[in-house]
């Protein structure tokens, strides 16, 4: 077998454990949907599927039928099939591959019906196609809103033979605000919007909103607050008596969003109690003594002030590995973790190659194995450093599952 010098391992018991943890915390009456979609958030889509299906998922939900048509195929085997849901948008040339292998699309305009129902027709289909609606509550990206869009869906519905409206949802642009005023406006319309669809005699058994925040952000005890902060409770209440569902994604995999507060006081119900899911790891492929004044890597940002040992690695930004992680005399950059200590990078991140710093630690040899991203150094170290959120730092991880 070839060397691979940088891989990403995958616990499954610890994505079945953060999956228990986000089904205890969204409580009885509230089933918990398993974002899957961006192949799990870099962490495999095949393999996270059949984890949470074993664990009970009753919903999956991915980003389109490519990924839908993946997880049945990982599932061929499992009794009790999860319902998919399709979270970003329909084509027109998707519609007959989405009815076929009983995908559940989200949808939001009169086209895609019409596509849907002529799949069905074409198709011969006994059973409806059935379709969960996206209200566009005010975050302006997907979905109808209320009002006079939301009554043109409801009317190409109505017309509609075969495609039957089964859910409701919405998605928050907020979640990890407490006592965000944005949200509850959001609220508001979503109300609205089932208001409207009720009022249209349409009756979805599934109401869902609300990501991994939206299931994280708790009240504090006693502290008897007016705004309603816990979204589980209030998809809940606004459901009245339909099944509802939380969709939390980012969680699955260990990482929660901090808790902003926007004039509240609010607490964390998952901090602590999820864990990353993705070790990334990297071979040793090189050590060398630097002595004072070298210069490492591509335009010598960093010169050794002290006689250095460095471990040079397989890793680098064609795996994903950020390079804002980079080091100089002036900013100190990223770590990998060695020997459950810090190795910092020093110098530029190349293509396929990093080089850190190992002096002081003992007994380092070529081909082992160092933690670019996992337990002490996560991926919302790689954020910061990177400038962005820890959801782009695990779907930007190139390197793939080392198997067996
Ligand atoms: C991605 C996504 C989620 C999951 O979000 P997390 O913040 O990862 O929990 C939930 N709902 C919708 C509509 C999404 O697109």
């Amino acid at each position: 077998m070839v060397c691979v010098t940088s891989w990403i391992e995958i616990s499954d018991e610890r994505l079945r454990e953060n999956y228990r943890a986000l089904v205890a915390t969204a409580g009885a009456g509230t089933a918990v949907l398993g974002v899957v979609k961006a192949n799990a958030y870099g962490h495999g889509l095949s393999r996270c599927a059949r984890v949470l299906a074993e664990a009970g998922a009753g919903w999956l939900g991915v980003t389109g039928v490519e990924e839908g048509l993946t997880v049945r195929a990982a599932l061929a085997q499992t009794a009790e099939q999860p319902r998919v849901l399709v979270m970003c948008g329909l084509c027109e040339q998707d519609a007959e591959a989405m009815v076929q292998a009983e995908l559940t699309p989200v949808v939001w305009s009169v086209e895609q019906i019409g596509w849907l129902e002529a799949a069905a027709v074409r198709l011969g289909c006994a059973q409806a196609v059935r379709v969960h609606m996206e209200i566009d509550s005010g975050m302006t990206r997907q979905g109808v809103r209320p009002g006079a869009e939301l009554a043109g869906v409801l009317a190409a519905l109505r017309e509609s033979g075969r495609v039957r409206l089964e859910g409701l949802m919405t998605h928050f642009a907020s979640a990890e605000v407490a006592g965000s005023r944005q949200t509850a406006g959001q609220r508001r319309q979503f109300e609205a919007a089932l208001a409207q669809v009720r009022a249209a005699e349409f009756v979805p058994e599934w109401i869902h909103a609300g990501n991994t925040s939206a299931v994280d952000v708790g009240e504090v005890e006693g502290k008897g607050q007016s705004a309603e902060l816990d979204a589980v409770a209030w998809v809940r209440r606004v459901a009245e008596g339909a099944k509802t569902l939380v969709r939390p994604g980012l969680a699955l995999y260990g990482y929660c969003l901090p808790v902003e507060m926007e004039g509240v006081q609010a607490m964390s119900r998952l901090q602590g109690k999820v864990k990353p899911v993705m070790t990334w790891k990297a071979k040793v492929i090189g050590l060398t003594e630097v002595g004072v004044g070298d210069a490492v890597g591509y335009n010598g940002t960093y010169v050794a002030e002290r006689p250095l040992r460095v471990a040079l690695l397989g890793v680098g930004y064609a795996d994903g590995l950020r390079r804002e992680l980079s080091s100089s005399n002036a900013r100190a950059g990223g770590w990998v973790m060695v020997q459950g200590k810090r190795a910092p990078m020093v110098g530029r991140i190349s293509m396929n190659l990093t080089s850190v710093d190992v002096t002081g630690i003992a007994g380092m040899r070529l081909g082992d194995e160092v933690v670019v991203l996992g337990d002490g150094v996560t991926a919302e170290d790689h954020a910061g450093l990177a400038g962005t959120i820890a959801y782009e730092i695990l779907c930007g991880v190139r390197a793939v599952e080392q198997v067996g």
